[in-house]
């Protein structure tokens, strides 16, 4: 590549050490390459003069020419500051300096003609501009002859104080643009980019700076957003060869006794087709001889108990140990559960490891793992601790994948001096771009179906004025023998205050819902283990109607008979977490409902939310739109890895584009897996560049 890219940026003029620091500080710029994709986030046109009377509100930028007619400074030694009034033939409007203030006693000069640029605010109602861009007005260097666009670049306070504001920044790249002229290194070969009909690395660079006309923007940025997305998707495919090639793994060969046993006399529903084919995948990659490194997506309800259970049977018919981990003990619980009913007929051992389990039976557990008599072992994340140590264990599942730190599921790992297969399901779903890009080192399967006869959930949202229809609707639901779910929010950082609201609302509830013709749970975090069981199984069995609870019941939780789920301030609520809630009824037969409940005031985003909530109940869906309304920083995982710091594309909104690179790039290696061909060598090198600068991010579960 460009060896001159990677000159220290102290090599520009006017770029002392001083200078330096911040940029690497503020903007992680430090050499030539940093600054030169460092991208305008928005371009204004400065062809155009305005005039004074002109200036309005609608938030964008102005250029106006005049005098500054006259100069106050205002104020003492701690809130001292400049106001001017700038003047030209329709008006004046205020101009007010923070900062700078001798520089501005010292140039700016009453007879002069100044060009101002910037963003107008509002002050005491009228429009004032603080801290404008201002330079003396010159016929030859008049801006409506020059270049017309400007890109506006973002800078912090910190830049700002050392002269590298927007025009600071402009400053140094055009002398940066300057110095590197020609030699700008193209980094995709050609037949891609005339397929793709891109515009060349170095015309993409000058324009998205210092472009000549609107329409090269645009292009421009296409051509950066390409560059980025394939690199990133060339990195990956290649990471996650390099990984499986690494990592051999058991090989599952025999098809034995209990998968037999099970499938033929104890199987107690057919299974679904989507069932069918992901265990189907399973199989396949237990067998292969590599390590299996799986993500199980499928909506709540979707039965992936069932997956589980059947790959469990898999690893023992070929003689090897079994664990599930799941992120609460409730979870934990339920699997052991379930599991147990559903291998009744088969004489095979369950054990549940939970931070509760008795120091007796948690001996026993120990030396059953130690001498592998032990096969299948549930548990939360007591799983991992250096007291359990399996014989021989083979396969390991990991429930609701995001609520485990990498690093858990790391140690997890490490259990055996081969590392087991993984699989990791998850019932949130994660958007197709974020499973090319976060979780792109895993092989993924999507339950992508519901056990027949489920009815849609009906989801409806109430503003808190219908409450009393709503407390009329549960009494009628429970008199046809339902049970209902109540659950209340986070509503701050403080357990106290969450607690409080709880059992406020516990009160109401308990008020409306007089005993002894209703019976109430309450569940929240704050419980004891026990404490929470004996009300947990009161609801499971029937015994009262209601569970009130914090979202300790948002994951995994299976009672058919419950199908009311009320959300309190549901506009509190994140879109993936209200899907789950709601997940929780729709279980039996009967007709099930989702109730949002909010105060009157909703946020664009709230009730953008709830419009999503009612509208849909395809997870999927509801994954895509919740990345878009709250964008790929928030999403577990995502910030630490890294990946997703793009510099010009968008997770969400470059996704076509994301998908196109992808296949390119699957094609590319597929037909030339070393990067071998002539036409490829500008592919290798460049990678070989940025694998040495980026740290080998691989393994993520
Ligand atoms: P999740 O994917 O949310 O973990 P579960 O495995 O808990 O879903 O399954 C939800 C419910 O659906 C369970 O009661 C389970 O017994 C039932 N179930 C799973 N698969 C099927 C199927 N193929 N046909 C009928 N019921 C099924
Ligand atoms: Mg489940």
């Amino acid at each position: 590549m460009n060896p001159v890219l990677d000159t220290p940026i102290t090599y520009l003029k006017g770029v002392g050490p001083k200078k330096a620091e911040v940029l690497e500080k503020e903007a992680g710029i430090r050499i030539f390459e940093d600054l030169l994709y460092y991208f305008p986030f928005r371009y204004v046109d400065k062809s155009r003069i305005f005039r004074v009377k002109e200036v309005n509100n609608d938030s964008t930028y102005f250029q106006l020419k005049g005098k500054i007619t006259s100069l106050n400074a205002v104020g003492d030694k701690r809130t001292r500051h400049i106001t001017a009034k700038f003047a030209d033939q329709t008006g004046s409007i205020d101009i007010v300096w923070f900062r700078g203030l001798k520089w501005v006693k010292e140039n700016i000069k009453p007879t002069t003609e100044y060009i101002i640029f910037g963003k107008p605010s509002v002050f005491n109602n009228s429009f004032n501009f603080v801290h404008p861009e201002i330079e003396v007005f010159s016929e030859e260097e008049n801006p409506a002859s020059g270049h017309s666009l400007e890109g506006i670049y973002s800078s912090t306070e910190k830049l700002k104080n050392f002269g590298l504001g927007n025009r600071g920044i402009a400053k140094i790249m055009r002398q940066l643009m300057l110095l590197l002229g020609d030699s700008i290194s193209e980094n995709l070969p050609d037949y891609i980019i005339s397929r793709f009909g891109l515009m060349s690395e170095k015309s993409a660079l000058q324009n998205i700076h210092f472009p000549k006309k609107t329409s090269l923007i645009a292009k421009a940025q296409t051509r950066l957003k390409f560059d980025e997305l394939f690199y990133l998707q060339m990195q990956i495919i290649l990471n996650k060869k390099i990984t499986e090639r690494k990592s051999a793994g058991f090989v599952f060969g025999t098809v034995g006794e209990y998968l037999n046993d099970f499938y033929s006399n104890h199987l107690p529903f057919e299974l679904t087709n989507a069932q069918k084919r992901v265990i189907k995948e399973i199989r396949s990659d237990l067998k292969s001889g590599r390590q299996m490194n799986r993500l199980l997506q499928g909506d709540v309800g979707s039965g992936k108990t069932m997956v589980a259970l059947m790959s469990i049977l898999i690893a023992i018919d070929n003689g090897f140990q079994t664990c599930i981990m799941a992120p609460t003990e409730i979870l934990a619980n339920q699997h052991y559960n379930s599991i147990t009913k559903l291998l009744r007929g088969l004489r095979l051992d369950v054990a549940l490891l939970t931070g509760s389990t008795k120091k007796k039976e948690r001996e026993i557990i120990h030396s059953g793992i130690e001498s592998g008599e032990l096969r299948i072992l549930i548990g939360t994340h007591a799983l991992v601790e250096d007291t359990v140590k399996f014989k021989n264990l083979g396969l390991a599942i990991i429930d609701e994948q995001h609520r485990f730190g990498v690093a858990q599921r790391a140690k997890l790992w490490k259990k055996n001096l081969k590392p087991p297969h993984v699989l990791v399901m998850t019932a949130t779903p994660i958007p197709r771009t974020l499973a090319m890009t976060v979780y792109g080192n895993l092989d993924v399967s999507i339950i992508d179906e519901l056990p027949p006869g489920r009815k849609a959930v009906k989801t409806i949202h109430f503003f808190e004025s219908k409450r009393l229809r709503v407390l009329g609707f549960i009494k009628e639901q429970i008199k046809l023998g339902r049970q209902v779910y109540i659950v209340y929010p986070l509503i701050s950082e403080s357990e106290k205050l969450d607690l409080k609201n709880l059992m406020d609302g516990f009160a109401n509830i308990q008020h409306d819902f007089p005993p002894p013709e209703y019976l109430v749970s309450v569940l929240h975090g704050k419980m004891k283990a026990d404490e929470k069981d004996y009300e947990m199984r009161r609801f499971v069995e029937g015994k009262t109607n209601i569970l009130v609870s914090t979202t300790v019941i948002e994951v995994g939780v299976d009672i058919p008979n419950a199908s009311v789920m009320i959300i309190e301030n549901a506009e509190r609520f994140g879109l993936s977490q209200l899907h789950q809630l709601r997940g929780r009824v729709g279980r039996g037969a009967d007709q099930s409902y989702c109730i949002l409940m909010s105060g009157p005031k909703l946020s664009n985003e709230g009730r953008k939310r709830l419009e999503v909530m009612v509208s849909t109940s395809d997870g999927f869906v509801i994954a895509e739109e919740d990345l878009k309304l709250r964008g790929p920083g928030d999403l577990q995982g995502t910030r630490q890895s890294g990946l997703l710091d793009f510099k010009i594309a968008s997770i969400t909104k470059d996704s076509e584009l994301m998908f196109k690179t992808r296949k390119l790039a699957e094609a590319i290696l597929e037909k030339d897996p070393r990067l071998n061909d002539g036409h490829n060598i500008i592919i290798r090198r460049h990678l070989q560049k940025k694998f040495s600068k980026t740290a080998n991010w691989g393994k993520i579960s």
